[in-house]
């Protein structure tokens, strides 16, 4: 099982410290009614999610994990595929799985980190999720430092659909091999009554996308190619906010409610 070397093209830092993965494996355990963990590698978090008596069920591109993670699960437990490429509410329903409240878990290949968790977002069985992420990405998800990360894209969604918490940060020398960066993990808990709801998601991202694509540019002179100018002079006025100002300067409710206003008026 330790003969198997770290693919780096996978983004394979195997987590040594089983603090970190006790802390992570209890974070839901109490609320779950069925877990998914993508990308369980040789099974560091794995061991612990399969003494919880909940329904659990693991994603792995790489196959040469299915020999280690035999130890802890049934081959009907393993679907050996790209995250990126599995239909989560096809396979939810295929579990028997739908209307549970489902928990992912993670310690996320990096270089797909902010994909995968978009597509966890757009699936509304997933109630609670546990992610790993790297330092750096953690901290466009929410402030969680003292620094004032400036808002982004990324940081609204998050907060409209998810309550979040910073459940530990790690240290590069708790995986094997280490990564060159530090680590944060993240615990989500889904509102059950978000700002935007979530069949509004890809209207949600493209506002985002549009305002934050140039942030060091003025909304007033994003928006107008989408707005007529009246509508956007006096949803400015609505939040109390200059059309000169830069999109990440606003707080979630302000753009929030930037969103809603134009959407409502347009
Ligand atoms: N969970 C293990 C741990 O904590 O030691 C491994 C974590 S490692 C950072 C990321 C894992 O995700 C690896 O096992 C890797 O093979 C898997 N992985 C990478 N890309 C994937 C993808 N597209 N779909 C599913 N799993 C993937």
């Amino acid at each position: 099982m330790n003969k198997i070397t770290a693919n780096k093209k996978l983004g394979q830092h195997f987590l040594t410290n089983q603090h970190v993965a006790q802390l992570m494996t209890k974070n839901f355990a109490s609320d779950a009614e069925g877990i998914i963990e993508i990308g369980p590698g040789k099974g560091v978090l794995t061991k612990y999610l399969a003494t919880w008596q909940i329904p659990f069920h693991v994603i792995e591109k790489d196959d040469r994990m299915l020999e280690p993670l035999s130890e802890f699960l049934n081959d009907n437990q393993i679907t050996c595929a790209d995250i990126l490429k599995v239909d989560l509410t096809e396979l939810i329903n295929t579990l028997g799985w739908t209307g549970k409240k489902i928990w992912v878990i993670s310690n996320l290949p990096y270089n797909i980190s902010v994909l995968i968790l978009l597509q966890l977002v757009k699936s509304d069985s997933i109630k609670y999720m546990t992610l790993m992420f790297q330092k750096e990405v953690a901290e466009k998800i929410f402030n969680f430092t003292n620094l004032k990360n400036p808002m982004s894209s990324l940081m609204c969604i998050c907060l409209n659909y998810f309550d979040l918490k910073l459940l530990c940060k790690v240290h590069p020398g708790s995986f094997s091999p280490p990564p060159k960066v530090e680590s944060a993990v993240i615990s989500f808990k889904r509102f059950d009554h978000p700002e935007v709801a979530l069949n509004e998601f890809d209207s949600l991202e493209q506002f985002l996308r549009r305002l934050f694509q140039f942030k060091r540019k003025q909304m007033g002179g994003i928006l107008k190619k989408y707005y007529p100018l009246d509508v956007l002079v006096d949803t400015f006025k609505m939040i109390n906010k200059e059309m000169t100002d830069r999109a990440e300067s606003l707080v979630f409710k302000e753009l929030i409610c930037l969103y809603k206003n134009l959407k409502k008026i347009c």
